[in-house]
């Protein structure tokens, strides 16, 4: 087959003129088989918006092709990984893994490649009763803090955007890619250049992964939550674990720990038990909500109408004097900002989108970056201070987990908002309008203060005194990390490996996935 990059179709023309334009860029004869190997937006100038594409097809003249076009090559499509199976002692016990979002289901996938026994335990629901139990909560404000936006079977991004963009070039990130695919994700996250699932696919896709995890050699409990660890010699022999009331003890070969950032009590577990936790850099700030149709036209200019393009996003940064940075993250084209709490009392927000990404209103994390200094390098200060803005946001959205709303234009203005504009707010059960500085510290309404109108400089817009912010957001990363030595083992616990987002190696759902596929190489590596 040939490959043949930088096609280039104009965004008036759309999709359907590719492959003309692939027989036309190197005169194929015969084109056949086409597929599309990676696409993306070429936006820079707004008068020539073009989609740009990657193709691999067979032709009848491809020794031809290859001869007179610069830059066809020849391409065979890639094998699948293969896996070394691992040769077991008997009687070894299985590798339990903690957490079933993308570290502890990707773990525990590279453990059943290779024939290792596995027990995931999670504390909270499957997908399917979870997904009731955060409808309840955005319909009635009635938090279940077992199973939650947060806890519960695919983890933190189950109720998201997924979005599977990663900053590595690490060759399990097409892994991943391609084992999501295979359970159910769109196939098209296997060549946009910004891939995404949406919650309505993420759904079927953990669980056709809970089906295929279960098939191949790996057990499942739900509602076990892992409160505390089994030491032998100071070597982690397995966890000990609480469902429905009733306390077991669970022996395993390996424990491969992937709480997530927001299991709290999980982490004042591993300080009792010996781990060394240290702080981390993360932030904190706000969600804020845009029309998408405004968004597109700052964007994309007078194309945007044209209906060939996807929504498009943003990704702005602004360093200030006083060395903070204050930042978009997490933006969800055409999505709503979630209720995403997790303690009873504390407000937190997301975003999340369907995969048309076909809601009025575009939401992106406006964050505040903040440092271990801030806490004088005390972790769990630290989280006294996410839990701090939490219920700080819950006291002024008047409980019920009503979140804090403000108009852009009264924040710089600093007056309270009294109702919306032509942006309506998505957050349910509902927003409450007031100011944001009665709950959000000083140094972050200063940041964003300073931030909103350069950011609007590079997006027209962006600043628009109707955009609304929603408070408050805290859980965008981990504010720890859980330290372990080359290899994988956290230090001073031989045999737990920390891992994912929770310990502090990732920041994702994808590289938090291949975080996962590393412990578990880590442990196929310790067994033999
Ligand atoms: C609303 C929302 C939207 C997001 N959108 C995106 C996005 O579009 N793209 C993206 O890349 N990232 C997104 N993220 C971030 C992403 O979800 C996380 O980076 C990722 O899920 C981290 O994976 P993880 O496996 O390390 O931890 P988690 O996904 O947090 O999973 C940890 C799991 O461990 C379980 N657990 C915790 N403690 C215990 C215990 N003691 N015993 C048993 N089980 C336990 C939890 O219940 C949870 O299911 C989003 C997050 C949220 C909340």
């Amino acid at each position: 087959m040939i490959r043949l990059s930088g096609i280039r179709i104009p965004a008036k023309t759309g999709e359907s003129g590719l492959w003309a334009e692939a027989a036309r860029a190197c005169g194929a004869r015969g084109l056949r088989d086409g597929r599309i190997l990676k696409k993306s937006v070429d936006a820079r100038k707004k008068d020539d918006v073009c989609l740009v594409y990657s193709v691999a097809f067979s032709a009848d003249n491809e020794e031809d092709i290859l001869r007179r076009v610069r830059g066809a090559e020849n391409w065979t499509p890639a094998l699948g990984p293969e896996f070394p199976a691992v040769d077991l002692k008997e009687g070894t016990p299985p590798a339990v893994i903690v957490g079933m979002g993308p570290a502890g289901l990707f773990a525990a996938w590279r453990l059943c490649r290779s024939g290792v026994p596995c027990i995931l335990l999670e504390r909270g629901r499957p997908v399917e009763r979870r997904t009731e139990d955060v409808r309840r909560f955005w319909k009635t404000g009635e938090l279940d803090e077992t199973s939650n936006v947060q806890f519960g079977e695919g983890g933190a991004g189950t109720f998201s955007d997924g979005k599977l963009t990663c900053g590595t070039g690490d060759r399990r990130i097409r892994w991943v890619l391609e084992a999501l695919a295979s359970f159910g994700a769109p196939e098209d996250i296997l060549y946009l250049a910004k891939p995404h699932v949406g919650t309505d696919r993420l759904k079927s896709t953990v669980t056709g992964m809970r089906r295929w995890l279960t098939e191949h050699g790996c057990q499942v409990r739900f509602e076990t939550k892992v409160t505390g660890l089994l030491t032998e010699n100071g070597r982690v022999t397995g966890v000990r674990a609480t469902c429905g009331g009733t306390e077991s003890e669970v022996p395993a070969s390996a424990v491969i720990l992937c709480p997530g950032n927001s299991a709290r009590d999980t982490f004042e577990m591993l300080r009792e038990a010996g781990a060394k936790l240290s702080a981390k850099p993360f932030s904190v700030g706000v969600r804020i909500e845009h029309r998408q149709e405004d968004v597109d036209t700052a964007q994309y200019g007078q194309t945007a109408t044209l209906g060939t393009l996807p929504h498009s996003d943003y990704k702005l940064a602004v360093h200030l004097p006083d060395g903070r940075s204050v930042y978009t993250f997490c933006v969800c084209p055409g999505g709503y900002v979630v209720a995403s709490a997790s303690e009873t009392g504390g407000v937190v927000t997301n975003g999340m989108s369907e995969y048309a990404r076909d809601n009025e209103n575009i939401c992106g994390g406006l964050l505040v970056s903040v440092t271990p200094e801030d806490f004088d390098n005390d972790p769990f200060r630290a989280v006294a201070f996410q839990r701090e803005l939490e219920s700080s946001a819950f006291r002024l959205g008047g409980g019920g987990y009503a979140a804090p709303a403000q108009k852009v234009g009264d924040f710089l203005r600093n007056i309270p908002s009294c109702g919306p504009g032509k942006v309506i707010p998505t957050y349910k059960p509902r927003i409450k309008w007031g100011k944001l500085d009665d709950c959000l510290p000083g140094f972050v309404c200063d940041a964003l203060r300073q931030a909103l109108p350069q950011m609007g400089r590079k997006i027209r817009g962006f600043d628009d005194p109707d955009a609304v912010l929603t408070a408050v957001e805290t859980r965008s990363s981990c504010p720890l990390r859980i330290e372990r030595k080359t290899g994988g083992n956290a230090v001073g616990l031989p045999g737990l490996y920390p891992c994912g987002e929770g310990a502090g190696y990732a920041g994702g759902i994808v590289s938090a996935a291949v975080d996962g596929i590393k412990a578990a190489e880590a442990v196929c590596r310790d067994l033999v």
